[in-house]
């Protein structure tokens, strides 16, 4: 298959992170208009994205520097999520899942969690109507001690905007090695079964099994995100498969973090040998200088699978979080 054919194949996309989807040259002259103080030594043709494989997790998570300075106004929010959904339909997708984590969007507004919430949920539901592109959103929560503090919060805001249907989910996400509070995973169970939320956990991206697990187990995730741990353990891999939890696996983004170093064979293999279900993602396409054709692209090299390709659209409609479009 050649990137053309790969290009126009419908697609959904079920991983990736609103401010990693919008282009650079947006986020770019954004910050050039708003005359953004910038971190010091960040050069914004340079440090905005990463093509090649990032020495540490701190190097990886160097545009988020800047990133997390914008957007100042509702109306810039509309500016970037426009981008994204531009870059969306470039790739022909039909359907997405945006992950956001809201919080800091009101922290650097100085507004209410909950007006921070409607305003993401207006603008993607006028870009989703605009561009006939389905959307949901997940609401991303960030490891470490402030979790439930924020997870509350974020479920306080939802539930005063009427659990807007718009919100599909929640995620958690950051660093591994850092430990959260124990109470951090029955509150996503409660907000599961209290709220039909759906759940998806950044977990064993670096290589921790045992956040996999507890992912499953504790936080009752139905997807997981990145999980290449998850081939080193023949008990993980039976769990993810007997449970029918769905793997999001991004390639290029597995290579640019390092989850997957450079003599690796990516760890996809071992989940189509052993029927683990997956679905291709892009994580953070524009930051990547990439696209969801690319990751596609990296998948067929690494798999020389057409086949998993041709089936890819119907499994991201079977596993995704936004009802209807596979009779859930
Ligand atoms: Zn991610």
């Amino acid at each position: 298959m050649n990137r053309n054919e790969i290009q126009l194949m419908e697609k959904g996309e079920l991983h990736v992170h609103l401010n990693g989807l919008v282009s650079t040259d947006v986020i770019r002259s954004l910050l050039v208009r708003d005359r953004t103080d910038l971190p010091s030594g960040f050069d914004l043709e340079r440090d905005l994205n990463i093509s090649l494989p990032a020495d540490s997790l701190a190097s990886y998570l160097k545009p988020w520097q800047v990133l997390r300075l914008i957007p100042k106004s509702k109306s810039c929010l509309g500016l970037i999520v426009e981008s994204a959904f531009l870059n969306l339909k470039s790739q022909n997708i039909k359907f997405v899942e945006i992950r956001n984590s809201v919080i800091y969007l009101a922290l650097l507004n100085n507004i209410s969690v909950d007006e921070a919430l409607y305003w993401i949920v207006s603008e993607i539901e006028d870009a989703s109507e605009r561009h006939k592109i389905n959307a949901g959103l997940i609401l991303t929560v960030s490891r470490g001690d402030y979790a439930p503090e924020h997870l509350r919060s974020l479920l306080g805001a939802y539930e005063k905007l009427g659990r807007p249907s718009t919100v599909v989910g929640l995620d958690f996400a950051g660093n591994e090695e850092i430990s959260s509070p124990t109470e951090t995973g029955s509150l996503f169970l409660h907000a599961k079964d209290k709220y039909e939320l759906k759940v998806t956990i950044h977990a064993g991206e670096t290589g921790r099994i045992e956040n996999i697990i507890s992912a499953v187990n504790e936080f009752g995730a139905d997807r997981i995100g990145h999980g290449t741990a998850a081939s080193k353990s023949v008990e993980v891999m039976e769990l993810l498969k007997d449970r029918g939890i769905c793997i999001e696996v991004c390639p290029i983004s597995n290579r640019l973090t390092n989850a997957v170093n450079g003599s690796e064979l990516h760890p996809v293999i071992d989940f189509i040998d052993n029927n683990v279900p997956f679905v291709i993602c892009s994580d953070n396409p524009s930051i990547h200088s990439s696209s969801l054709t690319e990751d596609y692209l990296e998948f067929y090299r690494v798999t020389n699978s057409s086949q998993h390709l041709r089936d890819m659209y119907s499994n991201q409609k079977k596993y995704c979080f936004i009802k209807g479009l596979y009779g859930n």
